[in-house]
């Protein structure tokens, strides 16, 4: 049967590498059902896929991407909510302990919304979309006497936080986030050189993680 060649090779090695030790893995959770305790949202980009960065087993990441890792605010209308639904599934019924929302460096979309911000002709979805950081925009200023990649770095952490705050326009969100059954956690990856951060909300600062535990004292 024609398919494309590049992931039947993929899926190959997969089973003669993987699988043979994830099967028991698979089976388990075949048969008792998911249990992940995080929830990740973070972007399409081909470049920052959690399961990789991580280093996650099946059954561990109940993962939502989306263009720039955003979630828009609580909104209970008859529109189709995907990112709303991920986010039900994984609070109200799988009942995930974390909600991570890892932005990264060299985000296309976050790009596409400084470049795109005075276009009179926005496309059909993502200028929509990426609308949603224009508060964080704003939160910045306007940027002057920073490069343009420093700008972006900026941006694309700035929306990481936002994204953080309108997790809390969910009311299930926030009752859980209150009684300490759920935490909310923000991360930044860069594409360029693999380094992760992590978000401290107390500073309000994203700080990096060491690639190496600190050695035992
Ligand atoms: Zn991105």
């Amino acid at each position: 049967m024609p398919f494309f060649s590049r992931l039947i090779d993929g899926y190959r090695s997969f089973a003669e590498t993987r699988l043979p030790v994830e099967r028991n893995r698979y089976q388990k959770l075949a048969e008792t059902g998911q249990q992940p305790e995080v929830m990740v949202i973070c972007c399409c980009d081909s470049r920052v896929s959690p399961e990789v960065i991580f280093d996650a087993h099946p059954g561990e990441l109940f993962v939502v991407r989306n263009i720039a890792n955003l979630v828009p605010p609580y909104s209970p209308t008859g529109f189709t909510h995907g990112v709303s639904a991920a986010l039900e599934f994984a609070v109200q019924i799988l009942k995930v302990k974390y909600i991570v929302v890892m932005g990264h460096s060299h985000c296309g979309g976050v790009r596409a919304f400084v470049e795109h911000r005075d276009r009179p002709d926005p496309g059909d979805f993502i200028d929509n979309w990426m609308a949603l950081i224009a508060p964080a925009a704003k939160s910045l200023g306007d940027g002057s006497g920073l490069s343009q990649t420093d700008y972006l770095g900026r941006l694309e952490r700035a929306s990481v936080v936002a994204t953080l705050d309108n997790l809390k326009s969910f009311p299930w969100i926030k009752s859980r986030t209150d009684d300490r059954t759920l935490q909310l956690l923000g991360a930044y990856f860069d594409v360029a050189n693999g380094a992760l951060e992590v978000y401290d909300p107390a500073a309000g600062v994203f700080g990096p993680v060491a690639a190496q535990p600190a050695a035992a004292k």
